[in-house]
C-alpha cells in the first residue's frame, strides 16, 4: 500500500485495504508525515481531498491502542452530520484495533452519550456545544487530552463557536498537539490558528 511508505502501520493499512484505499491523496501525502512527527498543522484542504483521513491516521497512530478511562484526542467539527460522518471514517479505519471512539451532537438526550463516555473513550469526535456541555456537568475528563483536531474550522467559526473554541484552550492541557483542518482561509480561522496553533506547518491541496 501506498500508505506504508509514509510509515503507517500494517493494523491501520489493512483497515484502509478495506476502504478500498491504496493510494494517499495529495492532502494526506503532505499532512500526515509533519502531523506524525508531533508538529501542529495547518491544512487548507475542500471536502473531497481526503482531508478527514489526512488528520485521522496520524492520530490513531499516536493513539495507537485503548488505554485507561479518559478521551487522549478531541476532534470537534461544526455539525451533527459532520461528526457522524468522521466517526463512521474513524470507526473503519480503527476496525483492527481496540481503539474506542465516541460520537457526540446536541439535540439529543445525553444519557447515553453519557454512559458510553463511561464505558472509557480513546478519542471523542463532537461537535463544540455538546462537548462544552458534557464537560460542564463532569461528564468528560479533558486532562488527558493530548491532540486537539478542528475539522471545517471556517465553518464553525461561521456557526459562532468560537467562545465554545476558546473555552476548550482553558479545559485541556497547554501541552498538546494540535491539527486545523479549513476549506477557506479567511481572517477570522487566521486569527484562530494564531490563537490555537504553534509553530504549524502548513500544507495545502
Ligand atoms: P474527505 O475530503 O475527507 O471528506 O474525503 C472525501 C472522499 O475521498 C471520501 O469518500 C473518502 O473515502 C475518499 N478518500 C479519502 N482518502 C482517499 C484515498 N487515499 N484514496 C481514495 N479515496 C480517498
Amino acid at each position: 500500500s501506498g500508505f506504508r511508505s509514509l510509515n503507517v502501520t500494517r493494523q491501520f493499512t489493512d483497515a484502509l485495504d478495506a476502504m478500498g484505499l491504496v493510494k494517499p491523496t495529495d492532502i494526506q501525502e503532505k499532512a500526515i508525515v509533519p502531523a506524525m512527527s508531533g508538529q501542529d498543522v495547518l491544512g487548507i484542504a475542500q471536502t473531497g481531498s481526503g482531508k478527514t483521513l489526512a488528520y485521522l491516521l496520524p492520530l490513531v497512530l499516536k493513539v495507537k491502542y485503548a488505554k485507561e478511562m479518559h478521551p487522549r484526542a478531541v476532534i470537534l467539527a461544526p455539525s451533527k452530520e459532520l461528526v457522524v460522518q468522521i466517526h463512521r471514517v474513524l470507526e473503519l479505519l480503527t476496525a483492527n484495533t481496540d481503539i474506542r471512539s465516541v460520537c457526540l451532537y446536541g439535540g439529543v438526550g445525553k444519557k447515553e452519550q453519557v454512559a458510553m463516555i463511561e464505558k472509557g473513550v480513546d478519542i471523542v469526535v463532537s461537535t463544540p456545544g455538546r462537548f462544552i456541555d458534557l464537560y460542564s456537568f463532569g461528564h468528560i475528563f479533558t486532562r488527558q487530552i493530548k491532540t486537539l483536531v478542528l475539522d471545517e474550522a471556517d465553518r464553525m467559526m461561521e456557526m459562532g463557536f468560537m467562545p465554545q473554541l476558546r473555552q476548550m484552550l482553558e479545559i485541556i492541557p497547554v501541552k498538546r498537539q494540535n491539527l486545523l483542518f479549513s476549506a477557506t482561509f479567511p481572517e477570522r480561522v487566521e486569527r484562530l490558528a494564531a490563537e490555537f496553533l504553534e509553530f504549524p506547518t502548513r500544507v495545502e491541496s
